[in-house]
C-alpha cells in the first residue's frame, strides 16, 4: 500500500523555512523514509547573492514560449563553457517528501534537539544521551547526482533483494562526505518495515503531520523574486513578496 499522508495547505507549503528541507552534514548521518514514489523534477538556479549572501535557490521561469527569466537573460551570449555560465544556468533538482527519522536529542548543556555524537549548536558531548527518531516531516531536495545515481541504484538493489520492495518501503542511512562540489553522499538502504500512526503524529499538536505540496514547491519563481533574490533577499523577505506573512 503507497503512504500518502494528507497535503499541507497551499500557503503553509509556500511559506516554507529553512528548517522544512532535509540538510546533510558529515557531522552526523541522516536517516529518510521517502514518501513520494516518485520525485518531481525542477529547473533551479543557483543565486549566491540571495539569502543575505549565503545563496538560495530559484526556480527558472522560463517556459517554451515565454523567456522572461533576468538570470537566463543575463548569461545570453556567454559561451557554455564560461564558468559563470556553468555555475548560474538552471539546473535539474528533484524533490520528495520524506520523514525525516534521524536519530535526535535535546543537549543537557544547552537545550538544542539535535542529532550526531556532539551537539550541533554547542559542541558538548551527547555520548550517554538517549536518542529516538525525530519523525518530522521534509523536503528532501537535490540534484541528479542523488536522486537518478544513488537513489536508482538503492532502489534496484532493494527491489532484487526485498522481492519488488518500492523506493518509499524502508529506511535509508544517508552519510555525507566532503563540503561545497565535493560532497559525496552515500545511501545504505535498511530491510523493508512499516511506517506506524504513531511515527507521523506532530507531538506539537497530536495531529498527524502534513506533506508538502510538490506541485507548490515547483512553482516558477517569479521576476520580482528573482530581482529581490539578486539583491539578497531571505526566505522571510520573499514570503513578504508573495504575500504569506
Ligand atoms: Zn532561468
Ligand atoms: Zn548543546
Amino acid at each position: 500500500m503507497p503512504f500518502a499522508p494528507e497535503q499541507r495547505a497551499y500557503s503553509d507549503t509556500r511559506k516554507r523555512t529553512s528548517s522544512a528541507y532535509v540538510k546533510f552534514s558529515p557531522a552526523f548521518r541522516v536517516v529518510l523514509r521517502i514518501l513520494d514514489e516518485n520525485a518531481r523534477l525542477a529547473w533551479k538556479h543557483w543565486i549566491p547573492e540571495a539569502n543575505a549572501g549565503k545563496g538560495m535557490m530559484a526556480t527558472c521561469p522560463n517556459t517554451a514560449t515565454e523567456r522572461i527569466c533576468p538570470i537566463d537573460s543575463s548569461l545570453a551570449g556567454l559561451d557554455k563553457e564560461d564558468p559563470k555560465y556553468i555555475d548560474r544556468k538552471a539546473k535539474k533538482r528533484y524533490i520528495v517528501n520524506v520523514l525525516d527519522r534521524t536519530p535526535y536529542t535535546v543537549c543537557d548543556s544547552c537545550g538544542t534537539e539535535t542529532p550526531g555524537k556532539a551537539c550541533i549548536a554547542c559542541q558538548a558531548d551527547l555520548k550517554k544521551h538517549t536518542f529516538t527518531p525525530l519523525n518530522r516531516i521534509k523536503i528532501l531536495e537535490s540534484g541528479p547526482q542523488l536522486f537518478t545515481t544513488t537513489l536508482n541504484a538503492v532502489e534496484q538493489m532493494q527491489a532484487e533483494e526485498f522481492d519488488g520492495a518500492g523506493i518509499t518501503d524502508y529506511d535509508i542511512t544517508f552519510s555525507a562526505t566532503g563540503v561545497g562540489r565535493d560532497r559525496k553522499i552515500a545511501a545504505i538502504p535498511a530491510a523493508p518495515s512499516e511506517i506506524s500512526a504513531d511515527d507521523l503524529v506532530d507531538p506539537e499538536t497530536g495531529e498527524p503531520q502534513k506533506a508538502f505540496r510538490l506541485d507548490d514547491l515547483l512553482e516558477p519563481s517569479t521576476v520580482e523574486e528573482i530581482e529581490a533574490m539578486l539583491k539578497g533577499a531571505t526566505i522571510a523577505d520573499l514570503n513578504v513578496i508573495r504575500g504569506i506573512v
